[in-house]
């Protein structure tokens, strides 16, 4: 089943409209004929099964069959505040980071991050940056779209951060598995939770104590050294599985709600 996000305005009581350049898509690409089922979400959480109605030059009207109550969506909104990487890493990263279930992804400028947008070269990129959020969320047939947040600074991003109900802050340098085993022991379904990744020169001592002043407790993610574009995701992979294990109530976790143990 092909799947279109539309605005919730497109949605007119069992109608909806499709419009712009996903009617050519669905006309010539995907080769779209009456009848035939669409999955189409909101963007802000709702999808539904629909049956193509109409297809015109400008618009492929569909009539909802039914509500589709699956969600497709991880049981925890995570946020990933990743230190911006060289080139085009963050292409990768975003794409990335939606296939995982990550909920949002905010650019961070941290010390040792060699890129630098100014206000034009930030604003193209964010476009392109939230369109390939979009292709993302339409290929794994999420029920959102995750948004890209503008490029924040490193006291910002902590800031921000640390109200999320828990914090992940890979630091490179931190010895042993005991503090990750601590701070995965504390996530939750329901919560907002934010992860810290540096970029390829990594986070400075001085934001590193920022942190810690903040109250985050960096964690080690192995004895290997990740590249940045790897660190982020291997932790979204870790928390995806127990995520998705958990709300299918199949998880080893604590009965205080942990999802780890
Ligand atoms: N330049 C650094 C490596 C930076 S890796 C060096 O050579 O030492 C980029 C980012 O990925 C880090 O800032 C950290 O957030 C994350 N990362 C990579 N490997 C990690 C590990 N083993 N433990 C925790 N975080 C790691």
């Amino acid at each position: 089943m092909h799947h279109f996000f539309v605005k919730p305005e497109q949605i007119e009581g069992r109608l909806v409209r499709i419009t712009g350049p996903d009617v050519n898509h669905g006309r010539q690409v995907l080769r779209l004929k009456e009848g035939e089922n669409l999955l189409i979400s909101d963007g802000a959480g709702r999808d539904y099964v629909c049956a193509v109605k109409a297809l015109e030059k400008d618009c492929i009207t569909a009539g909802i069959l039914r509500e589709d109550e699956e969600n497709r969506e991880l049981p925890a909104a995570i946020t990933l505040y990743q230190g911006l990487p060289k080139q085009d890493k963050m292409e990768l990263i975003i794409q990335k980071a939606v296939e995982l279930g990550a909920a949002r992804i905010v650019p961070v400028a941290t010390e040792y991050a060699v890129v630098k947008l100014d206000g034009r070269r930030e604003e193209a990129k964010l476009k392109r940056w939230q369109a390939i959020a979009e292709n993302g969320a339409r290929q794994s047939k999420r029920s959102r779209i995750p948004q890209v947040g503008e490029v924040r600074t490193f006291k910002d991003a902590l800031l921000e951060g640390g109200k999320a109900g828990l914090c992940l802050f890979a630091y490179e340098h931190e010895e042993g598995m005991a503090g990750t085993k601590r701070e995965l022991a504390k996530v939750r379904a329901g919560q907002e939770i934010a992860l810290f990744v540096g970029p390829e020169g990594g986070f400075s001592q001085a934001e590193v104590k920022m942190a810690r002043e903040a109250g985050f407790a960096p964690i080690s993610l192995g004895k290997r050294i990740l590249r940045t574009e790897t660190a982020g995701l291997a932790l979204l992979s870790v928390l995806m599985l127990k995520l998705e294990m958990c709300s299918e109530g199949c998880t080893d976790g604590g009965e205080d709600g942990s999802i780890f143990r």
